[in-house]
Parts: C-alpha cells; sequence; structure tokens
C-alpha cells in the first residue's frame, strides 16, 4: 500500500520511501512488494543455497553479460573509470592476488585471450595445447 510516498515492506513490515523499493514493471509504474533491502538479502540468501545455479547461469550467458558489461561501460565511462580506480586503490592486494591466480591458473579465459579468440572457439585441445605452451615459457624463463 503507497500512502504519500511511502510503502510497508512485506517482509519486514518497515514503512519506507519509494526510493528503497525497486520497480516490478517499470512502463507500468508498480514496485515490488518487498523492499530493497529484503530483496537483496533473499537473493544473497538463495545464491548461498544454490551456489551452481548463479555459476552456471554465469557461464550459459557470458557472451550476453560481457556485452552488457561492455555497454554499461561505455554509457557509464566516468563513474565506471571512477570506481575501478577506487576499487584498485582500495584493493592492491586483492587485485594483485586474483591477477596471479588468473595467470597462474592458466585458466581457459586467459588461454583464449592470449590466442586472442573468443572462449566459445577454445576447444579442449587448443586449451591444452596453451596451456603446455605457457608452461614451457614459465620453465625456460625460470631456468634462464
Ligand atoms: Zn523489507
Amino acid at each position: 500500500m503507497d500512502t504519500n510516498g511511502l510503502r510497508t515492506c512485506t517482509k519486514c513490515g518497515e514503512t519506507k520511501e519509494l526510493t528503497e523499493f525497486s520497480w516490478r514493471n517499470k512502463s507500468k509504474g508498480r514496485l515490488k512488494e518487498q523492499c530493497k533491502t529484503c530483496c537483496s538479502a533473499a537473493q544473497r540468501g538463495y545464491a548461498a543455497a544454490n551456489p551452481n545455479i548463479l555459476k552456471e547461469y554465469r557461464a550459459r550467458n557470458a557472451d550476453r553479460l560481457a556485452e552488457w558489461r561492455k555497454q554499461y561501460h561505455e554509457k557509464n565511462r566516468e563513474h565506471s573509470l571512477e570506481y575501478s580506480r577506487t576499487y584498485h586503490a582500495k584493493n592492491k592486494d586483492k587485485v594483485k592476488a586474483r591477477q596471479t591466480a588468473y595467470v597462474t591458473d592458466q585458466n581457459p579465459g586467459y588461454c583464449a585471450k592470449l590466442l586472442g579468440i573468443p572462449l566459445a572457439y577454445l576447444s579442449q585441445e587448443l586449451y591444452e595445447a596453451k596451456r603446455l605452451q605457457i608452461l614451457i615459457h614459465r620453465h625456460i624463463k625460470e631456468a634462464a
């Protein structure tokens, strides 16, 4: 129920500003029944209870998500760059550890990037071959 720009959440029962509710259907001007706090808590709980669902969703929609991120970045260039700068400054160690892990694990995404092909075109054989190549190069570098 909306009264004077306020709405009561059906989950926590708190009465909040309308900005605290996400859209159910923006074109019809309908808001969700539950407040943003309750919705994100529910989403987090669901993701925690179903750890593979998110992973599978991301894998299935990798191209679409990448495209969406690219578009978002282009539309919100300044904000996006600023966020990235702040994040890197605040999480230097985390970023470094992730970069190291990304390279040392020789994950498929990294191999595809090195080969200059989309991940979808990376076959198992190609992946294995590139991994070996990376390992050989690393051994040579370490031995030198
Ligand atoms: Zn709520």
